[in-house]
């Protein structure tokens, strides 16, 4: 079985779990108490539930796999009113809408007139 990738909300390592003994059906899990989001993953066998963790642990998430976490600086795409796909940055989403924070200035609603398709946490800037 291929390695499961960590959580890419809190970067801890999942468990796996069998849901129960009759079925086949298991379950990839963040069991970080810390962790905001303790994302999840469950298919009808290990190899698939396997998969669908870590295909939505890395790269873009889908906000229908997983909604944004609140408050966090991240990257996503959208579809425009003009129905073009583009991509923002460093936007961060309230629970209601996505905003971007300015200085001396109220949280400003960027998004409004789009639809977010995908997204990720931001990446950490360099060290030095
Ligand atoms: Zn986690």
């Amino acid at each position: 079985m291929e390695g499961l990738k960590a959580c890419p909300f809190c970067g801890e390592q999942p468990l796996f779990v069998k849901v129960s003994r009759q079925s086949k059906r298991c379950m990839v899990i963040c069991n970080n108490p810390n962790c905001g989001i303790r994302p999840e993953s469950s298919a009808g066998t290990g190899y698939s539930a396997v998969k669908k963790w870590n295909t939505r642990a890395s790269g873009w998430i889908s906000v229908e796999d997983w909604p944004p976490v609140c408050d966090q600086l991240c990257d996503v795409w959208h579809v425009n009113q003009f129905g073009e796909k583009v991509r923002a940055c460093n936007v961060m989403w309230s629970g209601l809408s996505w905003y971007v924070e300015l200085d001396d200035e109220e949280p400003f609603d960027v998004l409004k007139n789009s639809k977010v398709t995908h997204w990720m946490l931001a990446p950490a800037a360099p060290e030095a």
